[in-house]
C-alpha cells in the first residue's frame, strides 16, 4: 500500500509538472485556486453572469432597429467592481471607428443612440455624462455605487441605430426585406479571473468571448414576417396560422424534412396572426453565450428533427430558411441534421447541447448559438459549410472560448471536427488536403506566427493560418498520433471539465496531459508554442540485393506522420505509415529497412494530406522499369 501511495504521489507530481510555458498571470490563477496545472477548473473558479430581457422592433424596408434592454448583472467574482464594461458592436459602423476593413459609406452612422440609460433606476444621460467613457465599440460605465462580490446591478437601456444594408459583416440585409441581426445589442463584456475586463474592441475580424447568459427576447415585426432566433419560440400557438403551426409541431419529431413554407407560399407572402398588423415573436434561451435572430417575408422554411442524445432520446429541431433561388439550400436542413447527428454521436461524441439550430441563407459563413448565417454555395460546399459553422456549437459556445485571443481554440476545431464526415459524404472534398496546402503556403514565412501569440496580434493570411489551417492540422495529426480512441476520450474529458467555462490554452494542454497521464509536450511545444513548419526529406534510398534502406530526415521542427510508398519494377508496391509519434523522442532522422523481392524502381515520401513545405525532395528514382 505504502509503495503504491509513493508511486501515485510520484506519478501525480510527474503528470502535473508544468512542462509548458505558463504565463505569470495564469500561474497567479493557479495560486488563487481558480485554475489548476492539471487542466481542471480550480475549486475557486468563478465567472459572472447576466440576464437580458429585450424588446426589439423593426419595420422593413426601414433599417432602424429600436430596442429596449433590461439587464441584471451578477458579480460572482471576489472583486468589488467599480465600473461595468459594455460592448456596442454596432459602433464598428460608426463614422471614424477603428476597423479591420473598409465599409460602404452609406452604412456608416453616428453610433448607437441611447434615449435612456438607467443604472439602478437612475438616468445616466446627463449633459456632463461623467459616468460614461466611450471608445469605439467599448463603453465603460462607472458605478456611482460600487458592485461588491455576490451582488447584482440592473440596467435599463433604450437604444436605436440603423442596420447595415451593403457592408454585411456577419450580419445585415440579404435582400430588400431579409435580415440577419447579430452583434446587435448593448452587451456586458467578460470580466474574468485572469485578465479582468475584456476591453479588446470589435474591429471586424476578431469574434467571440462571451459569458453564459439568459435571454428573453421579444421581436416585434409586421405580421407579414417570420422570425428565427437563438432559443425556443414560446408563443407559436398565438402567432402562427393553423396550417403552419401544424407543420411546425410535427417537425419537432419528424425524421424527414417538412416544407413549413413552400416555394408557392413564400412567393405569395406570409400572414401571421397579428394584432394591428404586428406580431411579437417571443424567444427564450438560458445559459447561452449570445443571442441572434433573422427575419424575412418571403424565405422558404424547411425543418426536421434529430435525436442528439441516445440515452434520453432528446431531439433537436433543425431549420433551414432560404431564398427560393438558392439551389443548394433545398438540402441544407437534411445536411445539417446529418452533421448534428455526427457531432452528437461520433466526434466529438457530445450531444448537441441546444434544442434548435437554424441555418439562414445570408452570406459567407458565421456561427451563433443555435444559428448560422451561411451563403449559398455548391452542394458539397453547403454540407461542408454547415458542418464547420455547426461545429462552432462546441467551440466557442459550449466551451466559452476567448476567440479574440485564442482563435485556434475554436476555429481549429471547426476545421478539424468535420474532416472525416465531409470526406465520407463528399469524397472529392478533402479538408485535410485543403488545410495542408493552405498551411504549407504560409508555414516557414515571416507571416507564420506561433499559436501561443494572441490572435488579436495577427491579421490577414497570418490570422487564417494561426486560427484555422495550422491548428486544424495539429488536432488532426495529434488524434492520429495518440490513437482515435484515446484522443476522443481526452477531448470529451476536456469538454466535460470546461463546459460552460472559459478554458485557456494551458487548461487545454494540461487537461489532455492529465487525463492521458502522458506528457505531450513533444507535440504541444513545436505545434503550439514555437514558430516552424513541417518538412520531411527523403535523404536516401539504397537497395543492396534484397535489402532496401531508406532514411527520412525531419528538417522542419513540426512532428508529422511518415508515409512511404515503394514501387518495384514489376509494378508491385509496399507502403509504410507511422504517425507523428515517431518523432516523440526528438529524433532528427529515421532509418527504415525493407526486404524486397525484386528491383525497386522508386520511393515516394508523404501524402497530400500531410503538410510538407518542400515537395520536391520527397521522391527518389532507383531504376527505370522495363516496359
Ligand atoms: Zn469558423
Amino acid at each position: 500500500m505504502k509503495n503504491i501511495a509513493a508511486f501515485l504521489l510520484l506519478f501525480t507530481l510527474c503528470t502535473s509538472a508544468q512542462t509548458l510555458y505558463t504565463p505569470y498571470d495564469v500561474q497567479k490563477a493557479y495560486k488563487n485556486g481558480t485554475r489548476t496545472s492539471e487542466g481542471i477548473p480550480g475549486s475557486k473558479y468563478w465567472q459572472n453572469h447576466a440576464s437580458y430581457t429585450m424588446y426589439v422592433s423593426l419595420t422593413p424596408p426601414d433599417a432602424q432597429l429600436q430596442g429596449q434592454s433590461q439587464i441584471t448583472y451578477f458579480n460572482n467574482s471576489p472583486d468589488t467592481l467599480k465600473e461595468i464594461v459594455f460592448r456596442l458592436y454596432p459602433n464598428m459602423y460608426k463614422l471614424g471607428a477603428e476597423r479591420d476593413f473598409s465599409l460602404s459609406a452609406e452604412d456608416l452612422h453616428p453610433g448607437v443612440d441611447f434615449s435612456s440609460f438607467k443604472v439602478r433606476g437612475k438616468e445616466q444621460l446627463t449633459d456632463e455624462n461623467t459616468s460614461f467613457r466611450q471608445s469605439g465599440t467599448v463603453l465603460t460605465v462607472k458605478l456611482e455605487e460600487h458592485l461588491p462580490p455576490a451582488s447584482s446591478v440592473n440596467f435599463e437601456i433604450a437604444w436605436n441605430y440603423p442596420l447595415p444594408s451593403k457592408s454585411n459583416v456577419r450580419m445585415g440585409r440579404y435582400d430588400s426585406t431579409s435580415w440577419f441581426v447579430a452583434y446587435w445589442y448593448p452587451q456586458i463584456a467578460v470580466y474574468d479571473d485572469v485578465s479582468g475586463w475584456d476591453k479588446i474592441p470589435y474591429t471586424g475580424q476578431k469574434e467571440y468571448y462571451n459569458d453564459f447568459n439568459d435571454y428573453t427576447v421579444t421581436i416585434d415585426l409586421p405580421e407579414s414576417f417570420c422570425a428565427w432566433a437563438t432559443g425556443e419560440l414560446q408563443n407559436a400557438t398565438d402567432i402562427m396560422p393553423d396550417a403552419l403551426l401544424e407543420k411546425f409541431t410535427s417537425a419537432h419529431t419528424s425524421e424527414t424534412v417538412i416544407n413549413l413554407i413552400t416555394k408557392e407560399e413564400g412567393e405569395k407572402g406570409y400572414k401571421m396572426k397579428g394584432r394591428e398588423g404586428r406580431v411579437q415573436w417571443n424567444f427564450t434561451a438560458m445559459n447561452v453565450p449570445d443571442f441572434a435572430f433573422a427575419l424575412s417575408d418571403h424565405y422558404l422554411w424547411d425543418a426536421v428533427s434529430v435525436v442528439v442524445d441516445s440515452s434520453t432520446m432528446r431531439r433537436a429541431l433543425v431549420n433551414a430558411a432560404y431564398k427560393s433561388t438558392s439551389k443548394d439550400y433545398y438540402e441544407v436542413a437534411d445536411f445539417s441534421r446529418t452533421v448534428i447527428s455526427y457531432f452528437s454521436h461520433t466526434l466529438p461524441g457530445v450531444p448537441y447541447p441546444y434544442p434548435v439550430m437554424t441555418v439562414y441563407n445570408g452570406q459567407g459563413g458565421m456561427e451563433f448559438p443555435m444559428m448560422c448565417n451561411n451563403g449559398s454555395t455548391s452542394r458539397g460546399g453547403a454540407f461542408s459549410l454547415a458542418a464547420h459553422e455547426i461545429a462552432h456549437t462546441y467551440f466557442p459556445f459550449y466551451m466559452g472560448i476567448n476567440e479574440k485571443r485564442y482563435a485556434w481554440m475554436d476555429e481549429g476545431w471547426a476545421v478539424m471536427l468535420p474532416m472525416d464526415l465531409v470526406l465520407e459524404h463528399f469524397p472529392d472534398i478533402d479538408l485535410r488536403n485543403r488545410n495542408a496546402k493552405g498551411f504549407n503556403t504560409v508555414a516557414g514565412t515571416e507571416f507564420e506566427i506561433p499559436l501561443y501569440i494572441p490572435s488579436q496580434q495577427t491579421s490577414g493570411s497570418a490570422y487564417r493560418t494561426h486560427a484555422y489551417t495550422r491548428p486544424g492540422m495539429a488536432y488532426y495529426i495529434l488524434r492520429d498520433a495518440l490513437g482515435k480512441d484515446n484522443f476522443d476520450k481526452a477531448l470529451r474529458e476536456y469538454m466535460k471539465r470546461w463546459r460552460g467555462k472559459h478554458p485557456l490554452p494551458n487548461d487545454f494542454f494540461y487537461s489532455f496531459n492529465n487525463y492521458l497521464k502522458e506528457d505531450i509536450s513533444w507535440f504541444w511545444n513545436p505545434w503550439f508554442f514555437e514558430s516552424g513548419y513541417a518538412e520531411l526529406f527523403l535523404k536516401s534510398a539504397v537497395q543492396k540485393k534484397n535489402d532496401l534502406t531508406i532514411i527520412v530526415e525531419r528538417e522542419g521542427n513540426l512532428p508529422v506522420p511518415v508515409k512511404l510508398l515503394i514501387t518495384l519494377e514489376d509494378g508491385s508496391t509496399i507502403s509504410k505509415y507511422e504517425t507523428a509519434a515517431v518523432w516523440k523522442t526528438g529524433l532528427k532522422e529515421k532509418k527504415y529497412t525493407f526486404k524486397v523481392s525484386g528491383k525497386v524502381e522508386s520511393v515516394l515520401l508523404g501524402d497530400v494530406i500531410i503538410p510538407d513545405k518542400v515537395a520536391e525532395n520527397n521522391f527518389i528514382k532507383l531504376s527505370s522499369a522495363k516496359k
